[in-house]
């Protein structure tokens, strides 16, 4: 077997997975230097989100002014433009690394392919489910919110700023809202565990224990309702619509981009673009663990940390049975 290969997993990083919290204490400001320079100073996630933000901006998203008042010319652009984004990033994606196979299995958690002829999916086909839930349900809401945040700003209902009138919020905005939505998904994403929850909506995003792309945004849309109560923040905090769109690009698009199924984007045999992260792989596959993101603290101050070890696993099991007993 290859390093970092084992009987589980066909690809896993080095284990115990470490700690890469930016809320460790005491505070290491050489770490968190450097967690800033992987994900705001080059190529990454959040820099490819931002960037497609602001085109979105500037090109294809109506204006404030616009969106005054309702109307079905306006929505329909927004609706149009998230279902074009959706369908670029995570179709993207698929087609790169599970038609093309541009890097083959290298780097990839699970050895197995998306499964079909399964009747546990819609249309008996992991992809075809994904897609489905993701550009139904999740396009619509998302352009629901997005709709309705825009109105609130038009009219001076919820807080704007601009760059010239406040450059060092205007920022220090767009740095705070992953780190928003990291907390607050591992608050809905705890709720979304509660059994009763769990079997009539969650379950439904569960289906992937192997993920892929697509499997990022497809949710039941009781859950899809829940995850983007997050973009409620520019109700009550200044906030500019490129911030907005961030926001909406990260939660949709962005999640095909975190489930991706591989850790890393190889060009050249080297590590270019961070993707998934082995950390929610373990959360598909296990179920009651991992229910935030790695650079939070959340899962390790509640006691929820699995760091891909046997005894993880075991004692994962054990907090499952007893949840459900
Ligand atoms: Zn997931
Ligand atoms: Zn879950």
């Amino acid at each position: 077997m290859r390093e970092h290969q084992s009987k589980d997993w066909n690809y896993h990083p080095d284990l115990p997975l470490s700690d890469p919290s930016v809320f460790n204490w005491p505070p290491r400001p050489g770490f968190i230097a450097h967690w800033f320079w992987r994900n705001w100073l080059m190529l990454s996630e959040r820099v490819i989100l931002l960037v497609l933000a602001v085109f979105a901006w500037a090109f294809l998203f109506p204006s404030l002014e616009t969106t005054q008042r309702f109307a079905v010319a306006w929505i329909a652009q927004i609706w149009l433009v998230n279902m074009a984004l959706m369908i670029v990033v995570s179709g993207g994606l698929h087609w790169y690394f599970y038609i093309l196979k541009g890097q083959g299995k290298r780097l990839k958690f699970d050895a197995r392919d998306q499964a079909k002829g399964n009747r546990l999916w819609s249309f008996s086909n992991q992809v075809h489910d994904n897609i489905f839930w993701s550009l139904t349900s999740g396009v619509a809401q998302l352009t629901v919110f997005q709709a309705f945040t825009m109105w609130l700003m038009a009219n001076g209902y919820s807080p704007v700023i601009t760059l010239g009138s406040n450059p060092v919020w205007f920022v220090a905005f767009l740095v705070l809202i992953p780190i928003w939505s990291a907390f607050h998904f591992y608050w809905v994403h705890r709720l979304l565990h509660i059994p009763l929850l769990y079997k009539r909506v969650h379950s439904l995003h569960h289906r992937n224990v192997n993920i892929g792309p697509w499997s990022g945004f497809s949710m039941h849309p009781v859950e899809h309702l829940i995850y983007l109560t997050t973009l409620c923040i520019h109700w009550i905090v200044a906030s500019h619509p490129i911030h907005l769109f961030f926001h909406v690009i990260y939660q949709g698009p962005g999640a095909a981009m975190t489930h991706t199924g591989y850790e890393d984007l190889l060009i050249r045999d080297k590590r270019r673009l961070a993707l998934g992260t082995f950390y929610h792989q373990l959360h598909h596959r296990y179920y009651e663990c991992n229910y935030g993101n790695q650079e939070m603290p959340w899962d390790r101050w509640f006691g929820t940390f699995h760091d891909g070890s046997e005894a993880a696993t075991t004692e994962t099991r054990s907090r499952k049975k007893r949840m459900y007993s």
